[in-house]
């Protein structure tokens, strides 16, 4: 099913999950997987690290599992800075083989240490690449802050139509903490000509660690509640938890008063996490 076509009938709401590292086993992955379904979400994407720090084999046996064991639809993540047309052709052979048909097609973040492949620049290259060779839902990764490498917002914005033009049927944000950041971009990729559903991307933070990662990996900016929050909680890791998911429903809550078009949540694969977020959102959503 292509799940962006989901938009015209409701607000959509989905699930991110990343893969277990290389060392562990990929059964660990399932009992979440599990918990999740029984959340009813309207999909579940599956992320795939770019430059070696996880396997593509992974990310493509779990969307599989996604869909064709738990029944939900899937997403696959393609980044694809490090991948020729080749491996790009090869990977598409096999999503079509495990039944998935919506892949977010991604750039991927740049190892200084390895050297890209220069068959795709950007992501709006897969994307038409995909669009060219294949027949799949495409989906395209946004930035309400601005992608860390822009030189501003206004530089992102134009950039990103070009990916909505190659074929982005919709478009999900780079988490963020402060929803008006979200509106403002929202207003402006609209004056742009960006007229795909947009699905705020969102993240309950649990623990401190989470923070400095988060902050200079999205470059996301943090608000004043936000920090008094972890200054409160900084020594109650319990209390911090429970904050943290209180932050991330109250963001959805008004985001949803705004009308968004969807919501997805980031969700570590914290399956508990996803419940408390879920159930408190539930009749809103
Ligand atoms: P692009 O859209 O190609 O943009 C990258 C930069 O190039 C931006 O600064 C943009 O403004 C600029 N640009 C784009 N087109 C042009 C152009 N024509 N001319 C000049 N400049 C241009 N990474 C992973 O490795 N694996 C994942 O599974 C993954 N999942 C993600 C999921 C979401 C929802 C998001 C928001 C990000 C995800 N990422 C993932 C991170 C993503 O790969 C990085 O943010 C990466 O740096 C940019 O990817 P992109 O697809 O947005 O790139």
């Amino acid at each position: 099913m292509n799940i962006s076509k989901l938009f015209k009938e409701k607000r959509v709401y989905s699930f991110e999950i990343f893969p277990p590292k290389k060392t562990s086993p990929i059964d660990t992955i399932y009992n979440t997987l599990e918990e999740l379904k029984g959340l009813s979400p309207d999909f579940i994407s599956v992320t795939y690290g770019a430059g070696g720090s996880s396997n593509k084999d992974a990310t493509i046996e779990i969307a599989s599992a996604i869909k064709n064991k738990y029944k939900v639809e899937s997403v696959a993540h393609l980044p694809c800075i490090y991948l020729t047309k080749k491996n790009v052709s090869e990977m598409l052979e096999e999503f079509k083989n495990k039944g998935i048909e919506n892949i977010l097609a991604l750039r991927g973040d740049v190892n200084p240490d390895i050297p890209p492949q220069e068959d795709f620049k950007y992501a709006s290259d897969l994307i038409s690449f995909i669009k060219q060779n294949a027949d799949f839902n495409t989906i395209g990764a946004c930035y309400p802050e601005g992608h860390t490498e822009s030189k501003s917002l206004k530089e992102d914005i134009k950039n990103l139509k070009h990916k909505v033009d190659a074929g982005a049927n919709h478009l999900i944000t780079q988490l963020f903490f402060d929803n008006n950041c979200f509106y403002y971009f929202l207003e402006q990729a609209r004056k742009e000509g960006i007229h795909v559903p947009i699905q705020a991307g969102i993240m309950a933070v649990t623990n401190k660690n989470q923070i400095e990662k988060i902050v200079r990996l999205s470059g996301a900016s943090l608000p004043e509640k936000f920090t008094n929050m972890l200054d409160k909680y900084e020594n109650k890791p319990q209390e911090l938890r429970k904050a943290g998911i209180e932050y991330a429903i109250e963001q959805i809550l008004d985001l949803i008063s705004q009308d968004v078009d969807g919501i997805h949540l980031y969700t570590m694969n914290n399956a508990d996490v996803a419940k408390k977020v879920t159930e408190a959102i539930s009749k809103a959503i």
